[in-house]
């Protein structure tokens, strides 16, 4: 590993919609080859595999000939598998709790050999061969002072790899590319990030995330979507309907089956809550968060009246796991009050019911329409600034306060400022 600076600048882009089946197949197949090679190299919780030599020498030529990825494709699905049973030992080593990693979200990663990344565009491998995709790029007199402009168009910035991501909800692709410095003075570094700590006790960057029972988990104040509340659901009804089973049948052995399967989905389902916990925080050290604010529980538990036992002891065990594991970092969690965070609208802030409508939102006044769930996360980051604009002492320790969105912050005066993420 070499430690040059990084910054990951993401892109959207304009993909040809005749290219975007490739693209899913692209994603299918390269999250299989991960997952396979995750299914070899996870053998016992104390015998995993952690050699990408061994693993690429056991498992790519058979990979290679089950999918239509390049080589370079197959390779790096192995890779990033290897990755995380490696990160996933280093827990266990630790005492932490974990289990083999799965790849279910969207994503494909490349790299020079698998992409080229130009002024406009970039071409990308495909199980279809290359396929050109234009970027949307920022306007012209702004773009200065995007990560863009102040990254992607320098000459100090060489682009070395990237990740390719799919927004389901505003079906979206997205290019987060990675660019190196291997000239960035190392003492220029230090200063920077010594500036930025200390505005960072004037001035704090917050994340909102909307907690639901249904459609994803969590979302967050910048556009990601964590985990699926229908599949915890589903699971959870899938051993209702089991345990039904087995107490009609009524024997001795099948109160033990009862007991056993009960014990085991809340095991999984503690796994399933620590690994989206992980996300939100992959997410707030992505976006330099200070804080990770939530509604408060009474509202979370208000709100899922209709759900069951079950998702209030979701929601909670989430909040509870999310300021367990920030005690060691430099962040903290706090919560707002929920009135209205779902009917407001975050870019005019105009509030009426009628702006919600289930999954969707759109403003009755200034016609901006989102998913209603994102909307609501950002409403959330945005009332939190607006406390500590009006005095209240932030966990933080700082007097203003900026919510973290898609591409940048945004303050109380309504400021916005892309950032490099
Ligand atoms: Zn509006």
């Amino acid at each position: 590993m070499d430690d040059a600076p990084r910054r990951t600048v993401p892109i959207k882009l304009n993909m040809p919609s005749d290219c975007e089946a490739d693209f899913h197949h692209t994603k299918d197949q390269f999250l299989n080859c991960a997952n396979q090679t995750s299914d070899w190299a996870w053998r016992y919780d104390d015998y995993c595999i952690t050699s990408k030599a061994k693993a690429e020498k056991a498992l790519y030529d058979d990979l290679k000939a089950e999918h239509d990825l390049t080589a370079n494709l197959v390779q790096k699905g192995i890779r990033r598998a290897i990755e995380a049973v490696d990160a996933g030992v280093e827990k266990l080593k630790e005492g932490e709790k974990t289990s083999q990693p799965v790849f279910d979200s969207w994503s494909v990663v490349y790299d020079k050999r698998s992409a080229t990344f130009n002024a406009d565009h970039a071409t990308l491998s495909t199980v279809n061969g290359r396929v050109k995709a234009d970027y949307v790029l920022p306007l012209e007199d702004e773009r200065e002072e995007t990560p863009f402009g102040r990254y992607y168009e320098s000459d100090e910035w060489d682009a070395s790899s990237a990740t390719l991501q799919y927004d389901e909800h505003s079906e979206d692709f997205y290019l987060h590319v990675t660019l190196k410095n291997p000239n960035y003075e190392v003492d220029g570094i230090e200063r920077q990030e010594a500036t930025s700590r200390e505005e960072g006790t004037e001035n704090g960057v917050v994340l909102g995330v909307d907690l639901n029972v249904t459609g994803a988990f969590a979302v967050t104040s910048t556009g990601k979507f964590i985990g699926s509340a229908d599949y915890l659901t589903h699971k959870r009804n899938e051993l209702e309907k089991r345990r039904g089973r087995l107490q009609q049948t009524g024997t001795r052995s099948s109160h033990l089956t009862i007991q056993r399967i009960g014990s085991r989905f809340s095991d999984w389902s503690l796994d399933w809550l620590h690994n989206r916990v992980n996300e939100l925080l992959e997410e707030a050290e992505r976006v330099n968060a200070d804080g990770v604010i939530f509604e408060n529980l009474k509202h979370i538990r208000e709100n899922i009246a209709n759900g069951s036992k079950f998702q209030q002891w979701a929601y909670a065990k989430f909040v509870e796991i999310a300021e367990y594991k920030i005690e060691d970092r430099d962040l903290f969690v706090d919560f707002v009050s929920p009135a209205y965070t779902s009917q407001r609208c975050s870019c005019c802030g105009f509030t009426h019911e009628d702006n919600r409508d289930d999954k969707t939102f759109a403003c009755q006044k200034c016609g901006y329409e989102v998913n209603a769930d994102y909307n609501a996360a950002k409403n959330i980051a945005v009332r939190y600034c607006g406390y500590i604009h009006r005095g209240q002492k932030s966990r933080g320790g700082w007097a203003a306060c900026q919510s973290a969105l898609k591409s940048g912050t945004l303050n109380v005066n309504g400021e916005f400022n892309a950032s490099a993420v």
